[in-house]
């Protein structure tokens, strides 16, 4: 992918639009309740290449630095 998003001054990831069909919930249920709690988020991955990144309830995904080549 040559189309990288542009990274900020602060060094972070300019981007905050989820790659379409990447977002996912991780099922924490197994883990017990408490854990299901603190990370019942869905998960989407950046044009950066990161992945992984938590999203926000307006579908935008936090603030990450993108990956070090
Ligand atoms: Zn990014």
């Amino acid at each position: 992918m040559n189309d990288k998003p542009a990274v900020r001054p602060d060094g972070y990831c300019g981007n905050t639009a989820p790659v379409s069909g990447s977002v996912r919930s991780i099922n924490t249920t197994a883990l017990g309740s408490k854990y299901a709690r603190m990370n019942n988020r869905p998960y989407g991955a950046c044009s950066c290449g990161r992945t992984g990144i938590s999203v926000t309830d307006q579908g935008e995904l936090y603030r990450h630095k993108p990956p070090q080549e």
